[in-house]
């Protein structure tokens, strides 16, 4: 219980305010800091390497599946922990596309880094830093970065450093355009809650602008229409989504414009290509039923309010949510570490960047070197949360074994390398309807199940996944909410 948990601390924390400095905590975080009074003696600000009587630093870069997790599973008394990300919080990525028409709310699927790791906001020497990392000199054991901050009404960012002992890349990956012109500039991505925020703003104000007075036919009908291009998981999920809004929200509460609202979902090959073909098939005829337009095609060119296919067909849109896998983002391209097949940060089988010391990389920023003879692993949070349990449980090891500190970890036993095990694919496609293949690869044998059964097993997995009670209560609810009086359609 998290009230026992925190009285037990206050006690510890009086207990050793008796034996110490006054204000024992300010004390010890003010020493690993490199303030502006010693930047006249040359000390980068930020933080500087660790002391004999401090313990090692871990340094995690990012805060999605593989970086939380792996920060979940640390022990902290071994370990500091410094977190950098540009957000203070984890996306349950699996449930994010339900947040944009309104079926949860967003906080449902955005844990907060200090539940996540509580030693990060209350032990001296950990710290999350709400920043981006801009570069990594591992000759020195040090992580640049850069403040994120909020434009001319907050301050000016700034650069520092911090020193680390162990080092774990998780940043990700990002979206990939394919370099299709207007892309950037007009398409939403579905990779953060604050897409989500956009999308569901958009969807809403296209709505509302629609039912106005004076308004043309052409603009309502192109206002009104909805296009997905990518027809992976998260492009049917969100197509899916989006038509059971249309079908149980729009047409009640949004009569006028019932008729002329529709979803287009444009894929260049099969929808759902890494299911097996009868499940590809329930879900191509479950998605058509439910109006979801499918066009088979390639994106040529995104303009403000059209985008054209290279067949030459303009389709006019009024959203436009780009979902088309993703790549190695500008940071991980620039890193000068042994790169894996597509680009990711090369790992052996230990999730270690050889070649460099203390540096390990887990998650969709990084893939297994060809010199291993392991396949690329797919970009799924279950391989992330994985090799992040995977990582906290080799650190904890090392650490326990005495070589926890920079260059110190060389012959000690890393024992089991790093295994993926597949667990099966799942994914929603509306009414109340869901894919299931729990099967290893398309051509094992085992569970392959569509339709209600499988969609209640979709819900009834991803609720235990969620990382909190907390989330995992407001989830519920929402669900339970959206059941009895439908969707919120309020544009906040
Ligand atoms: C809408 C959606 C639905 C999905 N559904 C599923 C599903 O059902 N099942 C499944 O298995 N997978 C799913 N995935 C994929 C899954 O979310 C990813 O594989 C997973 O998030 C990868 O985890 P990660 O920790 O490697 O990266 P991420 O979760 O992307 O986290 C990367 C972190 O790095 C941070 N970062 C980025 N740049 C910097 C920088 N310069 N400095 C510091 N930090 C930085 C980011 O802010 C972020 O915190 C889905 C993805 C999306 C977008």
């Amino acid at each position: 219980m998290a009230w026992f948990r925190n009285l037990t601390k206050v006690s510890s924390i009086k207990s050793s305010l008796k034996n110490t400095h006054p204000f024992p905590l300010l004390a010890s975080s003010l020493t690993h800091f490199s303030t502006e009074a010693n930047k006249h003696n040359q000390a980068p600000p930020g933080l500087g390497p660790t002391r004999p009587n401090e313990k090692p630093r871990v340094v995690v870069l990012g805060t999605g599946w593989a970086g939380c997790r792996l920060m979940k599973g640390l022990d902290t008394n071994i370990y500091d922990v410094v977190c950098v990300s540009p957000r203070n919080h984890m996306v349950f990525t699996p449930l994010l596309a339900s947040t944009c028409v309104g079926t949860l709310e967003f906080r449902s699927v955005a844990e907060p880094i200090g539940r996540i790791q509580p030693a990060i906001s209350r032990e001296p020497g950990s710290y999350f830093f709400l920043s981006n990392c801009t570069a990594i000199d591992t000759d020195n054991h040090l992580v640049h970065c850069q403040t994120v901050t909020d434009g001319v009404d907050s301050l000016d960012p700034w650069k520092f450093k911090i020193s680390y002992d162990k080092l774990v890349i998780a940043l990700g990956a990002q979206p990939l355009t394919f370099g299709i012109h207007g892309v950037e500039e007009h398409a939403i991505f579905l990779r953060e809650v604050y897409h989500a925020q956009e999308i569901r703003r958009k969807l809403l104000l296209n709505l509302m602008l629609s039912d106005m007075p004076g308004i043309s036919q052409e603009e309502k009908s192109r206002l009104l229409h909805c296009v997905v291009v990518g027809g992976g998981p998260t492009g049917v999920e969100f197509s899916g989504e989006l038509s059971d809004f249309i079908m149980k929200d729009v047409r009640q509460r949004y009569a006028h414009v019932k008729d002329k609202i529709h979803v287009t979902l444009i894929e260049a090959n099969e929808i759902l290509s890494s299911f097996d073909d009868r499940l590809r098939q329930y879900a191509t005829k479950q998605l058509t039923k439910s109006g979801v337009h499918l066009v088979r095609g390639i994106v040529k060119d995104v303009k403000a309010q059209k985008l054209i296919l290279n067949d030459g067909t303009e389709v006019p849109y009024g959203l436009l949510v780009w979902s088309t896998g993703v790549g190695p983002s500008p940071l991980v391209n620039s890193l000068e570490l042994p790169k894996a097949p597509g680009g990711r940060i090369g790992v052996d089988e230990w999730l270690r960047a050889p070649s460099v010391q203390d540096v390990f990389s887990i998650g969709d920023c990084s893939g297994f070197l060809e010199s291993t003879g392991k396949p690329t692993l797919p970009a799924l949070a279950q391989v992330a949360e994985r090799q992040g349990k995977y990582m906290a449980n080799l650190l904890n090891k090392i650490g326990k074994a005495g070589g926890g500190r920079a260059n110190s970890a060389n012959g000690v036993e890393l024992g089991e390398p790093f295994v993926y095990r597949h667990l099966g694919s799942m994914a929603t496609i509306g009414r109340y309807k869901a894919l299931v293949d729990l099967r290893q690869s398309k051509e094992s044998k085992g569970i392959a199940l569509a339709g209600f059964t499988s969609w209640f097993i979709w819900r009834s997995a991803y609720l235990t996944r969620v990382i909190s009670w907390r989330n995992r209560f407001y989830v519920a609810i929402n669900w339970l909410t959206t059941f009895v009086f439908g969707r919120d359609i309020s544009r906040i």
